[in-house]
């Protein structure tokens, strides 16, 4: 994203002509962002060829599916629906992986039929409930079994899972009993050690402390695990003065950890592929001014990207159209909806608005529109997709006759 002639641009196309051709809210994804995500997560960790699941989850727009499996990826599923939309992209069952603590028996079933990866259990409940359906179908089951690893990832404590507080996975203790149960069952294949620690971390101590714990565990089971599934989480730079996260650290101690422990790495990254290569387009709606603040009323909303709402995150703003002024007021920028939580951030110095202007909302691409709702029966926006200058439409904005 740059300003030409002061107007901002996407892979040199203008917001303005995008917001007048295709209506605001409009989520706006950049192909050339995504592709430089996916080669650049590929290299840093070329050296042992890990297969890379993406996380579904994170954005489940098939579109996007589809560009992603073009480069090898498969996918990292938590339900029916995830799994579904994977297979419906062409990602091979055999790439795919299936997490979360909830699992039906439904899902079960379909995750058996279609004969994916691994299921990646996160109870003895759930196994026991694998091995039943495996057995009355007369089928082996590869599986995983999920370890909470007990490591705090030093993240938003609404988005950390590695810790044993949160409802993921398995203690170390649940884990070797388990490991000892399953490894000889007939149905239930005992593959993958897995763990998901959180999202948006940025710091690799975190990780390498995470390995550790895996390979005081593996060693205490005595079991060769074909796969090490090491999850997501990897964190991308919302603000400027974020540091970044260091692959080539993280990928240090994961050749260190390959060399007492020859195993095949899965990754599970959401984020860090999608996050920063979409961008929420938004226009003013109105204006409200108070004595020390303007209220800036876009007609985007929390039921569009609910992440400030939800967590306190923050998403960068910018204007459609540069101006020299600056406003002495601090702006805070609010949706429509009737909660005071709608509302995206407030800002200091932000550049002079007026009604009608856009705003663009900017890394928006992972936990965006796949997090959106029809609360206060609002339309989902349009997901547009940048390629080689061109636009494609790879989401029909919502219409009224969807919902009723
Ligand atoms: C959400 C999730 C991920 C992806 O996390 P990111 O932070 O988006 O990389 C990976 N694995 C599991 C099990 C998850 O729940």
């Amino acid at each position: 994203m740059r300003y030409i002639n002061k107007k901002l641009t996407i892979e040199k196309l203008s917001v303005d002509r995008i917001a007048k051709k295709y209506g605001t809210p409009a989520y706006c994804y950049s192909f050339s962002q995504f592709r430089k995500n996916i080669l650049n997560f590929k290299k840093s960790f070329n050296s042992f060829s890990p297969l890379i699941c993406f996380s579904i989850k994170s954005n489940s727009n098939i579109n996007l599916i589809k560009e992603i499996k073009k480069f090898g990826f498969g996918a990292d599923v938590v339900s029916m629906g995830e799994l579904m939309v994977a297979l419906k992209a062409g990602i091979h069952p055999r790439k795919i992986v299936f997490s979360g603590v909830g699992k039906t028996s439904d899902e079960i079933n379909y995750a058996i039929n279609k004969n994916i990866l691994l299921i990646n259990a996160e109870s003895q409940s759930e196994i026991k409930e694998i091995e039943r359906i495996a057995k009355l179908r007369n089928k082996q089951v590869q599986i995983g079994i999920r370890l909470n690893p007990n490591t705090d990832a030093k993240t938003l404590k609404q988005i950390s899972t590695g810790k044993k507080e949160n409802k993921f996975g398995v203690n170390e203790e649940t884990f070797l009993d388990l490991v000892k149960k399953y490894k000889r069952s007939k149905n239930v294949i005992l593959k993958c050690l897995s763990v998901h620690i959180g999202s948006q971390i940025l710091d690799h101590k975190p990780y390498e402390k995470m390995l550790k714990v895996i390979y005081k565990i593996i060693k205490k089971a005595n079991f060769n695990f074909e796969f090490i599934d090491l999850g997501g989480g990897m964190g991308i730079q919302y603000e400027n003065n974020h540091n970044k996260l260091d692959y080539k650290k993280y990928n240090n101690s994961i050749i260190r950890f390959l060399k007492k422990y020859n195993s095949k790495i899965i990754f599970e990254p959401g984020r860090s592929i999608i996050g920063n290569t979409a961008s929420l387009i938004s226009k003013v709606t109105y204006i409200k001014e108070e004595k020390t603040k303007k209220f800036i009323v876009l007609d985007a909303a929390m039921n569009d990207l609910i992440r400030p709402a939800l967590y306190g995150a923050y998403h960068k703003i910018l204007p459609g159209l540069k101006k020299n002024k600056r406003s002495n007021k601090i702006y805070e920028f609010v949706g429509p909806i009737c909660e005071s939580t709608d509302k995206f951030s407030s800002i200091k110095n932000f550049q002079e608005l007026v009604e009608k202007d856009l705003v663009v909302l900017q890394d928006v691409g992972a936990y965006g529109m796949s997090l959106s709702s029809n609360y206060n029966l609002r339309l989902k926006p349009i997901e547009l997709l940048i390629k080689n200058t061109k636009i494609k439409v790879i989401r029909k904005r919502q219409t009224y006759k969807d919902l009723f």
